[in-house]
């Protein structure tokens, strides 16, 4: 808990503190005529009140685990032994019931369950040995109705327990939906900066489009030159709808529609832009695919979830190994599966895959897998990770396929 390094709640706490301290300064003044005089018990009582009061003004400074572990154990003992030192107050056994309350101060659940238990056993010890062993002039009112005062004193334990429970799951809740929030609020800044990069970029390749259309009409070009730059246009094509694809993250982008594709088509234009990419690194590709898969999915977006997957996979793999793509029919569904031998994952961080902004890269994005994921929502398809730690990963992608 850092709540006390506000101004305000410290002022809050110091005053709240300083008026525990004038009660139980006032209740130890009250105890010389109580106990006839400064006795054992006297002493005991000042003692426990000087460390708590110790303990309390300090906690702003030292807000560890074990302080206010401290702080609540001071607090056992104070209260357990006001009940011993004064039997005929019943007030008493009110405070030691709430005891557990202490650990709401410091919104600790660890703290709140361990003195939930530690207070069911000692107030079970206390409330039997004064029962058993002390007169009935002593704790008058435990004697007179013992099994009305059981089960109030148990009761309360089980109330503390649903109040600090319940809140405790909303705060978890509040908090939640704070940090997704937060997270949302990052992204959309993102957009943001990305829609403005994606501008100033769709500007010069316009230019050089309009140039190589202007190159492929050209007939002073060789045949096989002028298909150089009908492909070239098209890779510009791709450039130019992905970085305005930046924009769905912010608002949904009603241009990219569905059609017809053939998945062997885009997948070895794609392996084979990539290639060159993983041979960069001395890593193979091995590219097989069955004739006859068709999807209803836009190419562009289809592109771009080939793209971020087979990449991440080659990013993964070590120098000389190979990245698997497979693709065949499995009843109504079209399977895509790319395999690498490469880093692995743990079930955690697989777990975390999809979450904005989560990448184990150090000039990673953590975005590509984000898009992927809502890509293949999109268009109502399944993704799944298998992967183990140091033996590889393999991702599998599944869509409906388009029979007619
Ligand atoms: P980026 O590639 O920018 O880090 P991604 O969203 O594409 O972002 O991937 C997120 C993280 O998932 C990566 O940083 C990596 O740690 C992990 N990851 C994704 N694919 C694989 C894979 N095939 N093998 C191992 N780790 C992977
Ligand atoms: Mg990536």
């Amino acid at each position: 808990m850092k709540e006390l390094h506000s101004q305000m709640n410290r002022k809050t706490y110091y005053i709240s503190m300083l008026t525990i301290i004038a009660l139980m300064l006032s209740g130890l003044v009250l105890s010389t005529t109580e106990l006839n005089g400064v006795t054992v018990g006297y002493v005991v009582h000042c003692l426990c009140i000087t460390v708590l009061t110790v303990c309390l003004l300090l906690y702003p400074k030292v807000e560890t685990f074990p302080f206010r572990l401290s702080i609540i154990l001071m607090g056992f003992a104070y209260f357990y032994t006001l009940s011993f030192l004064y039997p005929q107050s019943w007030t008493t056994y009110i405070l030691i019931c709430l005891l557990p309350a202490l650990a709401i101060l410091f919104y600790d659940l660890k703290l709140f369950y361990l003195s939930l238990i530690l207070n069911g056993i000692l107030i079970l010890i206390t409330f039997g040995y004064n029962l058993l062993y002390n007169q009935e002039n002593e704790y008058a009112y435990i004697h007179t109705d013992v099994v009305g005062n059981f089960i109030n004193i148990m009761g309360s334990q089980v109330i503390l327990f649903l109040i600090f429970h319940l809140t405790f799951s909303r705060m978890r809740k509040q908090e939640l939906y704070f940090e997704q929030l937060q997270q949302s609020e990052r992204l959309k800044m993102i957009a943001h900066l990305t829609a403005a990069v994606a501008h100033e970029i769709r500007n010069p390749v316009t230019v050089v489009r309009g140039f190589l259309q202007l190159y492929r009409e050209d007939a002073s070009f060789e045949q096989p030159v002028r298909n150089k730059f009908a492909l070239m246009i098209d890779e510009l094509n791709t450039v130019e709808q992905v970085t305005s694809q930046f924009l769905t993250l912010a608002k949904p982008n009603r241009e990219l529609r569905p059609e017809k594709v053939d998945v062997k088509e885009v997948l070895e234009g794609v392996t084979g832009l990539l290639s060159s990419y993983a041979m960069l690194s001395n890593k193979h590709m091995e590219v097989q695919v069955e004739e006859d898969c068709i999807i209803l999915i836009n190419t562009i977006e289809f592109k771009q979830l080939l793209i971020n997957l087979i990449k991440n996979a080659l990013e993964a793999s070590d120098a000389g190994t190979t990245v698997q793509v497979t693709t065949k029919r499995e009843k109504q569904w079209v399977e895509m599966r790319i395999t690498d031998q490469g880093s692995g994952m743990t079930e955690e961080e697989v777990k975390s895959l999809g979450t904005p902004f989560y990448s184990l890269k150090t000039n990673g994005t953590g975005l590509g897998l984000m898009i992927c994921y809502n890509i293949v929502e999109k268009y109502e398809g399944t993704i799944e990770y298998h992967s183990a730690k140091g033996q590889g990963t393999s991702v599998t992608i599944r869509f409906l396929a388009k029979t007619d």
